[in-house]
């Protein structure tokens, strides 16, 4: 788990500007859960056979014996606050959320046991329009990020329980033939859940793997013509992707479209975003039957992304404009009144005045390091000529002197000219 510096908080507050601004241009609209939920939603909606449930949740009990869960990812939580509180009732849906989620996992880079999602969830549309809906939102911001081309687009489709009933009879009859090379994870899934078989990274299963049954063969009529109207809709958008008939998910909820954004700049953490359709979920949880699909990306990925391809702009890293350096005791209380007064007159300025006194040297030092582009001086001469001295700190240029009214006039001309 990991504190997030105020050195890297502006390229996460670059980020998070991007995406609320995003949702906002699509109508979606904000959604905040509690980061504890009962552990039994998660069990009933992520599935007992995923390495989230089996193996990665945060659980324990609580003062009065109830066993709650930090929460492994965000759409157990949405659906049941959704449910609770009237939100799917004759009505559709368009959420998003941002915050922590937390799985007990190796840590290593790209992988956190604390780590922050951005996720979209969207209810009572059938689809496929509303699937690809969510694929150009997030590609929309792959766009604006500067990342399309760095990430791939892979889909496949998981159609209907009981398709995938049907074709999961014909996956263990095959992997029952390789039973040698399955290792323990696979021996053990075989029986309870062997579509995440094909989810395997381990090299040794690759081959058996690559040649198994694939589930698109299998497909009952209606997800494949939802599939192939939503393969339509992408190629008329102008969105490219490739058709992954292993990709299957890590959650027992999907059914119908899955699909990830990867890339391969990060190592094997390539997946930075991940999501598809789950229509059998609010029921399953007790609600009344409810279409849905949406998506998770993860953020520290994304933020990794960003700064291994050099796309932060260099401005995300500039926070202050101004910094008002005082000498004496008398400017130390006027540099307090000249802040306020400039901050009320100028809302886009971001100004810091020095505070706890020191020499003009050791002043200067800190205006510097502050990144601001002006200091503003105010020392015994100048407050008796009503003034204020101006030192330019990013540039070869003669200090000046200039007069209190003409400071704010003076300060928005700087402004302009470094936005
Ligand atoms: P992976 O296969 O990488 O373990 P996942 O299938 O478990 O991913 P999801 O549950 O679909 O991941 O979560 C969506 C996204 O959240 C992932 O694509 C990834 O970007 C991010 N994510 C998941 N787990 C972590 C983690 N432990 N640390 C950082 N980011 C994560
Ligand atoms: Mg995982």
């Amino acid at each position: 788990m990991n504190d997030l510096l105020p050195d890297q908080s502006p390229v996460w507050q670059y980020f998070e500007r991007q995406v609320r601004a995003l949702m906002g241009r699509y109508g979606y609209l904000e959604i905040r859960t509690p980061i504890l939920e009962q552990t039994a939603l998660f069990k009933r909606s992520i599935g007992e056979v995923t390495d989230i449930v089996e193996k990665e949740m945060y659980t324990f009990e609580d003062r009065n014996g109830d066993s709650l869960t930090l929460r492994p990812e965000g759409t157990a939580a949405v659906v049941r606050a959704a449910m609770e509180n009237g939100l799917l009732h004759n009505q559709t849906q368009r959420l998003w959320y941002t915050g922590p989620m937390f799985r007990h996992e190796r840590p290593q880079k790209g992988r956190y046991r604390q780590f922050h999602q951005v996720g979209v969830e969207t209810f009572g549309m059938d689809g496929p329009d509303i699937d690809v809906e969510t694929i150009l939102l997030s590609a929309r911001l792959w766009q604006q990020l500067g990342l399309m081309e760095h990430v791939t687009l892979e889909l496949n489709s998981l159609g209907s329980n009981e398709a995938r009933a049907a074709y999961r009879e014909k996956l263990v009859a095959y992997f029952e033939q390789y039973a040698d090379t399955l290792d323990e994870d696979a021996k053990r899934r075989l029986h309870s859940n062997p579509l995440r078989i094909l989810d395997s990274k381990n090299p040794d299963m690759a081959d058996v793997i690559a040649a198994a049954p694939q589930l698109l063969d299998h497909l009952d009529n209606e997800s494949r013509e939802h599939f192939d109207k939503l393969k339509a809709l992408l190629d008329a958008a102008g969105i490219d992707y490739v058709v992954n008939p292993r990709l299957v998910r890590g959650l027992d909820y999907y059914n119908r479209t899955v699909f990830e954004w990867t890339t391969t700049a990060l190592g094997s953490q390539g997946t930075v975003c991940a999501g598809g359709r789950y229509d059998g979920l609010v029921e399953q949880l007790g609600g009344k039957p409810t279409t849905a699909v949406g998506f998770a990306m993860g953020v520290e990925r994304l933020v990794l992304l960003l700064e291994t391809l050099e796309l932060v702009p260099a401005d995300v890293n500039h926070t202050l404009d101004a910094y008002i350096m005082a000498f004496g005791d008398a400017a130390e209380r006027e540099a307090l009144l000249l802040g306020e007064q400039l901050r009320s007159a100028l809302p886009q300025l971001r100004l810091q005045v020095h505070c706890g006194g020191g020499s003009f040297k050791s002043q200067v030092k800190k205006a510097d390091k502050s990144g601001a582009t002006l200091a503003l001086i105010l020392g015994e001469d100048e407050l008796t000529r009503g003034s204020v001295g101006l030192k330019y700190l990013r540039e070869t240029r003669d200090q000046e002197e200039l007069d209190r009214s003409a400071l704010i006039e003076h300060l928005t001309s700087h402004l302009s000219r470094i936005a």
